[in-house]
């Protein structure tokens, strides 16, 4: 039994009194099932207040970036280890907006993913397909490119420290959400991927879905075999919204 993990990537939005509204709801309304997991990823600056705000809840926290380097000469960046001594146990890794906004490869992101695990972060690798590639029949080969390139410079066996989440482009803040089919087919693909290189990592690993997850369309989604929960936008900026999802997860475990 996985269990599910529904984790808040908050982008670029928030305050310090917005945080503290959205946290404190979260924190009041944890679902009692154990099998759901609650994750939040707030910008860099608020880290550390937001590690403040979870103190004594079950709800995990996370980064949303994390810099290739150990530490050193990169203005700007921000190293696993300093993500770490401010309390968080994630990092998403290869968010689409960053693969086509910040011009991140895959050979990057692979980086990015083994710098996470070295330091002892859990990387989420978010990988997903754009509307035309999709259209094009080309989701699989994108899907694999994506991972075979962390596969590639890490190896299957640190996958067990790791999430996958996989994130059509097409659907990610667009309100258009992939049918349960459609993310099904998608997430047995990357978990077969896994198992041709090692079942035991692969039956193990939680794939979570994104792409315009709502607390009306979670249960369809999370209800299917290989979808382990779900890497929330838009839904995860207001605490009623983030836990109708997390509600979905617990009525399913
Ligand atoms: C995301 O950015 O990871 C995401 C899934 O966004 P949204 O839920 O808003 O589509």
């Amino acid at each position: 039994m996985r269990g599910y993990l529904v984790a808040g990537n908050w982008k670029m939005n928030g305050s310090n009194a917005s945080n503290r509204a959205l946290v404190e709801g979260i924190v009041a309304g944890v679902p009692s099932s154990s099998d759901v997991q609650l994750l939040v990823c707030p910008p860099f600056p608020y880290i550390s207040s937001v590690a403040g705000l979870i103190e004594g809840s079950p709800v995990l926290l996370g980064a949303q970036n994390v810099s290739a380097h150990a530490s050193g000469a990169f203005t700007g960046e921000t190293a696993g280890s300093m993500l770490q001594d401010v309390g968080c146990e994630f990092v998403i890794v290869g968010h689409s907006e960053r693969r086509a906004l910040m011009g991140e490869t895959s050979k990057t992101v692979a980086l990015k993913f083994k710098a996470a695990l070295d330091i002892g972060l859990k990387p989420i690798l978010c990988v997903g397909e754009t509307l035309e590639q999709r259209e094009s029949g080309q989701t699989k080969t994108v899907i694999d490119e994506q991972m075979n390139a962390v596969l590639d410079e890490v190896g299957i066996d640190v996958f067990s420290d790791a999430v996958i989440a996989y994130e059509p482009v097409w659907a990610i803040g667009t309100g258009v959400t992939a049918s349960p089919e459609q993310a099904q087919e998608v997430h047995r693909h990357i978990r077969r991927l896994l198992e041709s290189h090692n079942a035991g990592v692969a039956e193990r690993i939680k794939i979570l879905y994104g792409g315009s997850v709502k607390g009306d369309n979670a249960a369809g989604l999370f209800s299917n075999p290989d979808i382990d929960g779900g890497l929330i936008g838009g839904a995860s900026l207001k605490s009623d919204d983030f836990l109708a999802i997390a509600e979905a997860a617990a009525s399913l475990s």
